[in-house]
C-alpha cells in the first residue's frame, strides 16, 4: 500500500492510497484503502489520513473517519486523535497510517512492528523513517 496525504498553502486537505490488498486475498475482497472513512478521508475542518494495514479492520473501526470525529466532536488534537484510534482502538499488528490536520500538523502512527514514513516540510525540507526512533533528515 502506498499512501498520501497533503495540505496545500491555502490548507486544503487531500488523502490518496492506492494498494495491491492483502496476500493470498479471497476473489473480490474489498479493502480499506477504497472505503472513504476506513482507509482514507480527508476534509478541510480536521484532516487527511491514509492507512496501511489489515483492512477489515480499518473498515470495522471506520479509522480514518474516526480521527477525524474525535478532532469535531471532542476537540481532540490530530496528535491524540491518531494515536487513540491506532494505540488503543485497533487491535496490536494491525498497521498505521499517516495523517496532517488542518492546522499543518502530522501524525504517523503505526502499532505494528514498522512503517515505512517519509515527510516533506513547507521549506522543502525532508525526513523518513522506518521504526519507532525520530524520523531522519534527508539531504
Ligand atoms: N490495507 C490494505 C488492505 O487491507 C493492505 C495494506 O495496507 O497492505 O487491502
Amino acid at each position: 500500500t502506498v499512501g498520501a496525504v497533503a495540505r496545500d498553502a491555502q490548507g486544503n486537505l487531500a488523502a490518496a492510497t492506492s494498494t495491491g490488498g492483502m496476500t493470498a486475498k479471497l476473489a473480490g475482497r474489498v479493502g480499506d484503502s477504497p472505503v472513504i472513512g476506513a482507509g482514507t478521508f480527508a476534509d478541510n475542518e480536521t484532516c487527511a489520513v491514509s492507512a496501511t494495514g489489515h483492512g477489515e479492520l480499518f473498515i470495522r473501526w471506520a479509522a480514518a473517519h474516526e480521527i477525524a470525529s474525535r478532532m469535531r466532536h471532542r476537540s481532540e488534537s490530530l496528535l491524540v486523535a491518531a494515536e487513540h484510534v491506532t494505540l488503543h482502538d485497533l487491535p496490536p499488528d494491525s498497521g498505521g497510517l499517516i495523517a496532517v490536520g488542518t492546522d499543518g500538523s502530522v501524525a504517523l502512527p503505526f502499532n505494528s512492528e514498522g512503517m515505512y514514513r517519509g515527510m516533506i516540510g513547507a521549506g522543502g525540507v525532508a525526513w523518513t523513517g522506518i521504526y519507532r526512533e525520530e524520523l531522519v533528515a534527508v539531504e
